[in-house]
């Protein structure tokens, strides 16, 4: 067997206070000190049940312990409200320690992922779940807050990733997330974040993974909801030369930003914000041609949006103002005679026998008319924030070379709606996926583990969400995905049609318990609810390609900056179809499922206490609800009734044969016999019970988390 001296010897940079273990031991007392209310770790309950766990986050939220673990996953409650809890004074007394010796907190889990990677030498990941509101985005935040403070590094190149890192969330924010009826900052992406690090466990690079924004946000938002931050932002916050040069006036003048009524949002000061949101572009490297270009494509967007369109006699439609549009054309740089025509009518061509016809226009009424100014308005804004994505991985480019990876992954939470379209249908299917990842990992691999590894253990029942996964995204029999891909390959021109095909091919899903049609709506049993879905419009959402005269009109701009967001046109001539949204969004999230599955996952369930954003309401129905479909019982115990650690034999060996005087002399390692034995020597030698441990088929397992703290600090004095 191979063991590298290096892995013998200290290499861990994250254990800098925790060398001392007297110390340590010292510090664990300090932490509990202060009187913990209810347990910090539900694996201890006298009794599990829904009820004395919820019992168990009430008591301990009302005293302002927002979190608590079930062994290596953390609960969070969210507070609503400063517990100055993220100090940097706090954040200290995580360095170095382990989840044991100091009270549940984020700062352990990120430690805790971060000194795996560096001692383990294994990629980690972050998985954070919840509802909309729950604290998902404030959780990551304060997970990359903690591996900036601690990851080390004088040099300056270090420097600028961290800083880089951190400046993307109000940047990315700004553009991604909104107020909604849920949270007033709620996320309308999903986004996986990835920090490299070298072997010093220093970050040399970074990158962001976007998922499917929510771009019909836009151009309409429900009553008291908002567009992108950005949009209040800029229109309240451009400087006079912005103002000048993009005709520019404040969120009442446009009509996306001031439909739903809601110009204020309460502890949100846009003006402030944006200040913020340029010094971010400014950290991450944006020149300002550059930012110049993006708040062009703003004002673009606004400008569109006050497009309006009369009704002439014979149902056509006339623009109300060419005014408004002769100003669109001055920011597209384009002429003002297209636009108009593009926006009014339709380029048709007629094909016979699969040859190209002749070709002429037809005028739109004006619903179709304002459509298609809403589809272009969508287009360049969802273009213009992947291209910041990208551009924003460019400037992280890793430099140097990649000896792990954590990644920390913040997506849109669980979302049921009055009126619940595409958009939710593909957040809540990501959530399922993510649901997935968990019972795969923490309950279904875990068990499976146990029988493959032989060890002796009794089963736990759960419910496993794959039904609902596979209902939305089975190819044969074909799932909600196929069947909207089907129905818009069938049905092209018209969407009524096309929703109308989509209805009838639902009716095949029937025979799927989580499934039941119900006209123009359906309803899924997702894990986390029930949710009806509205058919209305989804084909065409689904489908979500733009016009080919809008692609016209994009590439006759004299703007390149626009050009380049809308690098591929689609080959007319082409006989594949171009992927749909749902397409996308599947193969995204199935990338991101296998990603994550080769890390280390750590889990962070968040938890929403009431839907009033009160800091002193705890609705006990809807946290029984939450702690039901997180699955919090099951993985309790399944939790008690097994194993806390385990590890390859070899793994094991390289990390703790400095304990034995049989497998090591004077630092080196000297044992010759297999790993197994090995690993069974150095636990007998080090005194740990035998009802502590087990000997699997290829791996050693731990029962308490405690026994294998014991060891690490025994390592490291
Ligand atoms: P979405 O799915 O809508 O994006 P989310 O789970 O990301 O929701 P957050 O935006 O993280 O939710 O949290 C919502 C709000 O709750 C925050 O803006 C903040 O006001 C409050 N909040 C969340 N976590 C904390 C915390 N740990 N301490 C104080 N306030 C918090
Ligand atoms: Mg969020």
């Amino acid at each position: 067997m191979a063991i590298s001296k290096k892995a013998g010897k200290k290499v861990t940079p994250a254990k800098q206070s925790g060398g001392k273990a007297k110390v340590a031991k010292a510090d664990w007392k300090e932490g509990f000190k202060k009187k913990q209310v209810g347990v910090s770790d539900m694996t201890l309950l006298t009794t599990i049940s829904n009820e004395s766990i919820n019992e168990n986050l009430d008591k301990r939220w009302k005293s302002g312990e927002i979190y608590t673990y079930i062994g290596a996953v953390l609960i969070s409650v969210n507070p609503f409200r400063d517990l100055g809890i993220y100090t940097e004074e706090v954040l200290q007394r995580y360095r170095g320690k382990n989840r044991l010796e100091v009270p549940p907190h984020v700062f352990g889990i990120a430690e805790s992922a971060y000194y795996n990677m560096n001692a383990y030498h294994e990629n980690q990941c972050v998985i954070i779940s919840g509802e909309s509101g729950a604290g998902k985005t404030e959780a990551a935040k304060r997970i990359m807050q903690y591996i900036a403070a601690v990851s080390g590094g004088q040099d300056s190149s270090i420097q600028e990733i961290k800083d880089m890192v951190l400046a993307t969330n109000p940047l990315l924010e700004s553009f991604g997330c909104a107020k909604t009826l849920r949270n007033n900052n709620s996320s309308r992406h999903g986004k996986y974040l990835e920090i490299m690090f070298n072997t010093q466990g220093e970050p040399v690079g970074a990158q962001i993974t976007n998922y499917l924004l929510e771009k019909g946000r836009v151009v309409g938002q429900v009553e008291n909801e908002r567009d992108f931050h950005i949009f209040y932002q800029f229109t309240k916050g451009a400087s006079s030369e912005q103002r000048d040069a993009f005709g520019l006036q404040g969120p009442e003048a446009y009509a996306y930003t001031s439909m739903s009524n809601c110009l204020e949002v309460q502890d949100i000061d846009d003006v402030k914000d944006y200040a913020d949101t340029i010094k971010a572009m400014g950290v991450i490297g944006l020149s300002a041609e550059e930012q110049n270009e993006i708040f062009k494509m703003l004002a673009i967007i606004l400008w569109l949006g006050n497009v309006q369109f009369e009704e002439m006699d014979d149902g056509n439609s006339r623009i109300s103002d060419t005014g408004v549009t002769d100003f669109v054309a001055y920011l597209m740089e384009v002429d003002g005679a297209l636009v108009q025509k593009v926006l009014t009518q339709r380029v048709m061509e007629t094909t016979r026998g699969g040859r190209r016809g002749s070709v002429y226009d037809v005028p739109l009424n004006p619903s179709q008319a304002s459509a298609g100014r809403d589809a272009l308005a969508k287009a360049i804004y969802n273009n213009l924030f992947e291209w910041i994505v990208s551009r924003v991985n460019v400037s992280m480019k890793t430099r140097g070379a990649v000896a792990h990876v954590i990644g920390i992954l913040d997506i849109f939470g669980f979302e049921i709606f009055e009126d619940n379209s595409f958009e939710q249908l593909c957040i809540n299917y990501v959530n399922e996926k993510l649901q997935q990842i968990f019972i795969e990992l923490t309950l279904k691999t875990e068990q499976e583990e146990y029988v493959r590894e032989q060890i002796k253990w009794t089963p736990i029942k759960f419910f496993n969400n794959k039904i609902v996964c596979e209902l939305i995204e089975e190819r044969r029999p074909p799932g909600i995905f196929a069947a909207l891909n089907d129905a818009c390959a069938t049905a092209h021109a018209d969407p009524a049609a096309a929703d109308n095909s989509f209805v009838q091919r639902t009716a095949m899903l029937a025979s799927n318990p989580h499934f039941e049609a119900r006209g123009a709506q359906f309803l899924v049993r997702h894990y986390a609810g029930d949710v009806m879905y509205n058919v209305v419009g989804m084909t065409d959402k689904n489908k979500d390609s733009l016009i080919k005269d809008l692609l016209d009109l994009i590439a006759a701009s004299g703007n390149n900056f626009l050009q380049t967001l809308f690098p591929d046109r689609p080959d007319p001539n082409s006989k594949k179809r171009p992927p749909t949204a749902g397409d996308r969004i599947k193969q995204s999230a199935g990338a991101l499922v296998e990603n994550l599955m080769k890390a280390q996952p750590s889990y962070i369930r968040t938890i929403k206490p009431n839907q009033n954003r009160s800091s002193s309401e705890y609705d006990t129905k809807a946290v029984l609800h939450q702690i039901k479909y997180l699955g919090l019982q099951e993985n309790i115990r399944v939790r008690r009734a097994g194993f806390a650690y385990r590890n390859t034999f070899e793994k094991m060996v390289e990390r703790f044969y400095l304990l034995s005087p049989k497998t090591s002399y004077a630092g080196e390692y000297t044992w010759s016999g297999d790993a197994k034995s090995g690993c069974e020597q150095i636990l007998k030698d080090v005194g740990i019970a035998k009802e502590e441990w087990q000997m699997g088929v290829t791996k050693a397992f731990i029962k308490n988390p405690e026994t294998l703290f014991a060891l690490e600090t025994m390592r490291d004095r």
